[in-house]
């Protein structure tokens, strides 16, 4: 990240990390997350914490437990309760409070067993003072990712060259307030850029979500996927038509329900021929698809108690009151994703016998769609926009997979907690930022390389068209 290192604002601050400095920082990085690490008494017991885990000038650290006790650092933030970003924390934490939202908070008690003194939940939206960091304030804000999840929006004075990093800041002491949004995992909305605690502000750094930084990863919006299985599920459990796509595919699936001489009754749906849906989740997250999908059907939800305990951790009214303990009260199952394939559904059918007699499985991975044949690799900013919102996702885009039979359909479904790569670069031209700096993928020098090609151009398009002026959305939720 090249260019990106040197601060586009024009204050007497600008220069944060000259480029070779940065160079230099990524590498000393890449070295600290040596595979073959083991601790031994000359390394200290533990691995060193990257520069980008620990936010500059200021004695915060962010998803870095991995990192055990990280030096000066008087407060740990975790972003979201997933397994890579809270890696070593457990019961036996004891290195310093730990600052989250509610929901992980709850999750990480449950599922860890850390200790509760350690854990404070900040309150969503609002600025709180945090103790011992030199006056630094924390806004935490939903990060559209999984439930729970958060952007931290820190803002101070550099006080104190935290972690573990060879490079040190040259603001410690200044009079100046810094300003970092992290965006831990995140899905970009139009939401986060008008959200009033950024909205018109200069942010210094950007620590950015780059699962998806390429423009091989287009997806569809996901209000627009939740909606289409919520749809599609309804079509089906109600043995109507699906419409064209559904002629499309040779009129199988628009044929499913309504074989031959059976014709169907009023009562269907309350006799032995029901039709069971099964959504497929590994951990928390697609939530959204359940809560769509249960509602479309009138119908509730059934998952094993651990998923179940780990749900309740949301403190979602409307989840739980959809949640049920009986299998067969519930028209939907929750499976572990793996279970979402046609030898094991038909398995998972024969359980409930006398109950269900066909069954629906949704399959939410990250990235399912694939971008149009011939895309460019390096197309323009303009394009990118304008061909990612003339795309739009209904029921008729899902496709049952080919081993899809008349009692049992699988749908694979482009859910993604992830922005798309269109998303980013909305994000990023709707922000006044300094220094935008990747989070994912940093491992290799041509990874980032890559990556940083695209902050630049990102850069020089905000720049034309105004710093911070944000992309027009289609919807509020989705750009
Ligand atoms: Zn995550």
């Amino acid at each position: 990240m090249s260019h990106v290192s040197v601060s586009q604002h024009p204050g007497a601050f600008s220069v944060l990390m000259t480029s070779h400095k940065e160079n230099e920082a990524w590498k000393e990085a890449a070295e600290a997350e040596d595979r073959n690490f083991r601790p031994t008494k000359a390394n200290g017991g533990r691995r060193k914490a990257p520069f980008y885990k620990v936010m500059q000038g200021m004695p915060i650290a962010v998803d870095a437990f991995r990192y055990g006790l990280i030096p000066n650092v008087t407060a740990y933030f975790l972003t979201h309760a997933h397994s890579d970003h809270y890696t070593n924390l457990s019961a036996n934490w004891k290195n310093g409070p730990i600052y989250c939202s509610e929901g992980t908070a709850n999750l990480i008690v449950l599922m860890l067993g850390v200790d509760r003194k350690w854990v404070h939940p900040l309150p969503m939206n609002i600025a709180t003072v945090l103790p011992d960091t030199g006056g630094v304030t924390c806004t935490p804000i939903e990060a559209n990712h999984c439930p729970g999840s958060c952007l931290f929006l820190f803002e101070g004075p550099q006080t104190i060259n935290a972690g573990d990093s060879a490079y040190k800041s040259l603001f410690i002491g200044s009079k100046r307030i810094f300003r970092y949004l992290h965006c831990g995992d995140f899905r970009a909305s139009p939401q986060h850029v008008n959200h009033p605690a950024v909205k018109g502000k200069h942010l210094d750094h950007v620590y950015l979500d780059t699962t998806y930084l390429d423009p091989k990863y287009c997806f569809p919006p996901q209000r627009q996927v939740i909606t289409a299985c919520a749809e599609l599920a309804r079509r089906l459990v109600a043995g109507e038509s699906l419409g064209d796509n559904g002629c499309k595919q040779g009129g199988r699936v628009d044929s499913w329900f309504t074989r031959v001489g059976k014709p169907k009754r009023e009562d269907d749906n309350k006799s032995a021929d029901k039709t069971l849906v099964v959504v497929g989740t590994y951990s928390i997250g697609k939530e959204r698809i359940v809560k769509a999908i249960a509602n479309a059907l009138q119908t509730k939800v059934y998952s094993d108690p651990r998923k179940t305990a780990i749900l309740r951790c949301q403190s979602d009214p409307e989840l739980d009151a959809l949640l049920t303990s009986d299998p067969l009260d519930a028209g939907i199952h929750l499976l572990p994703l793996g279970t979402i394939a046609s030898d094991k559904l038909k398995i998972y059918l024969e359980r409930w016998k006398g109950h269900y007699s066909k069954v629906i499985g949704f399959r939410p991975t990250g990235w399912t769609f694939s971008a149009p044949s011939g895309s460019e690799t390096l197309p323009a900013i303009q394009s990118v926009i304008s061909r990612s919102q003339a795309v739009s996702f209904t029921h008729a885009s899902l496709n049952p997979m080919k081993s899809s039979t008349s009692t049992l359909q699988v749908y694979g479904v482009p859910y993604s907690e992830h922005s798309s790569f269109f998303e980013l670069t909305c994000f990023a031209l709707s922000l006044n930022w300094g220094r935008m700096i990747a989070t994912v993928n940093v491992g290799s020098e041509s990874s980032r390389g890559k990556m940083s090609k695209w902050v630049e151009k990102w850069d020089s398009e905000r720049k034309k068209r105004g710093n911070g002026e944000v992309v027009r959305p289609r919807d509020p939720d989705y750009w």
